[in-house]
Formats: structure tokens, C-alpha cells, sequence
């Protein structure tokens, strides 16, 4: 998670003017507890009193990708999505399959497992992104109860 000045002053010191819709951009990614689609931006957008052009939501989406603001996630029913990251040391996300809402977490003993399949399969292993997917705390006490099986 990421607040909406740091995004702001992010966009300055890589050079971009910071303009009233980057402004606006930068709020409408902040107020995102988790995951969110460039669709839901677009949206979001639209139904906001500044207008934000599509062209300056993918442009400005694609600079803080590259300046670690942004992660992109893979989403389990196909498709991407983003998370708001300071960016900070490498870590792994765990998102919330119902509301989105995202956490990082360490993966403590992941590089023991890395190495073991470095060693395994003989390749010489460059990067991995690890994404965990379920049901956060609030929604699972909002969930019904499972039945059965
Ligand atoms: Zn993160
Ligand atoms: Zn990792
Ligand atoms: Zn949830």
C-alpha cells in the first residue's frame, strides 16, 4: 500500500509534470486497500470530477510499473491486475480473491527452496514471482459457512 503523495512525488522525481490528473490518478490508486485493474482506474476515472483521459491512466500506469510503485499480478482467472508497492526489497504479494485487498509477505525459506531447484534442474535461476490467492479475515467472516465435503 501506498499513499497518494509518495505516488505524486514519484512522478516528479522521475522527471514528469505533476499535473491535476496525475494528482487525481495518484488518489484513486491510494484509495485501493489491494488489487485493482486498469478498467476499474478507467471507471473510477470517469466517475470522478477531474477528468482523467484514458491515454494519461495507461501511460502514467506503465511509469510507476517501471519505478516499483506498481506490481503487476497475475490474477488466477486470466488477465492482470496492479497492487500499489513502495518499492522496497523484493517481496511477495497475498491477495484476496474476493475483495481484492492485498498484504506483502516474506517467504521465509523460499530461497532454500530455490536453490534446492537450481540444483535440481540445473538452470541457473534469474528471478520467480510467487502470488498467493484466498480469502482475507473480513471476508471470511462475511463467507457462509461451507458445508459438506
Ligand atoms: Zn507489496
Ligand atoms: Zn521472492
Ligand atoms: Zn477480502
Amino acid at each position: 500500500m501506498v499513499g497518494a503523495e509518495a505516488i505524486v512525488d514519484a512522478f516528479a522525481e522521475a522527471g514528469y509534470r505533476v499535473t491535476e490528473p496525475r494528482r487525481a490518478l495518484a488518489s484513486l490508486i491510494a484509495a485501493h486497500r489491494g488489487r485493482f485493474t486498469t478498467g476499474d482506474l478507467v471507471r473510477e476515472a470517469a466517475a470522478s470530477r477531474v477528468g482523467v483521459g484514458r491515454a494519461t491512466i495507461f501511460r502514467s500506469l506503465e511509469v510507476l510499473e517501471e519505478l516499483g510503485f506498481l506490481e503487476q499480478i497475475a490474477l488466477p482467472g486470466g488477465g492482470h491486475g496492479f497492487v500499489a508497492c513502495a518499492p522496497t526489497t523484493h517481496h511477495h504479494h497475498l491477495l484476496c480473491s474476493r475483495c481484492g485487498r492485498s498484504a506483502d509477505i516474506a517467504a521465509t525459506g523460499l530461497s532454500s527452496i530455490l536453490r534446492d531447484i537450481a540444483t535440481r534442474s540445473g538452470y541457473r535461476i534469474d528471478s520467480h514471482r510467487l502470488e498467493v490467492f484466498g480469502l482475507c479475515p473480513d471476508c471470511r467472516s462475511a463467507a457462509p459457512r461451507k458445508t459438506g465435503n
